[in-house]
């Protein structure tokens, strides 16, 4: 089974009404999806997917824990990740609408893939710097990345 399967929604067949998904996302999941940094994860995704006769309207509760390697030391680092985000999804064939939160399928689709959302979800809610509290850095590892340093300058602390 690939991730594909695992996070797809075949949502022809559902029903009007409410459907909730749940998946558990680790490592494995950002290693199938190319993104190498990530050395750890334990993250839950709820999904409720309340479908009506003219739209579905998804809403995602992301939260759980992310390991990354320091911006400072590259020593692995948790993050804690907390996110939400809602999406309509309307059938049609007018492309003229563009809204972010709205998403148009055409009348042939059937499945939805939310490994790629949730993939940007999470990265998305990254901070744009992640270091350790200052003092918990790794100290012979910026140590060690100093000394590997061409220029011979020191690396900025500066935030
Ligand atoms: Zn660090």
């Amino acid at each position: 089974m690939n991730t594909h399967d695992t996070y797809a929604i075949s949502f022809r067949g559902l029903s009007v009404g409410i459907h909730n998904f749940q998946w558990i996302i680790d490592e494995k999941f950002f290693e199938e999806n190319d993104y190498s940094g990530i050395t750890g994860a334990d993250i839950s995704v709820e999904l409720v997917l309340e479908k009506t006769e003219r739209h579905m309207k998804l809403d995602f509760d992301v939260f759980g824990e992310l390991i990354i390697p320091c911006d400072r030391c590259l020593a692995p680092l948790s993050v804690e990740i907390d996110t939400q985000h809602s999406l309509i999804i309307k059938e049609s064939d007018d492309d003229e609408i563009d809204d972010d939160d709205l998403l148009i399928i055409s009348r042939s689709e059937y499945q939805l893939l939310i490994a790629p959302w949730i993939r940007e979800m999470i990265l998305l809610s990254l901070p744009m710097k992640n270091v350790h509290d200052d003092g918990d850095c790794d100290a012979e590892m910026i140590k060690k990345l100093e000394e590997m340093s061409d220029s011979g300058e020191t690396i900025s602390f500066e935030q």
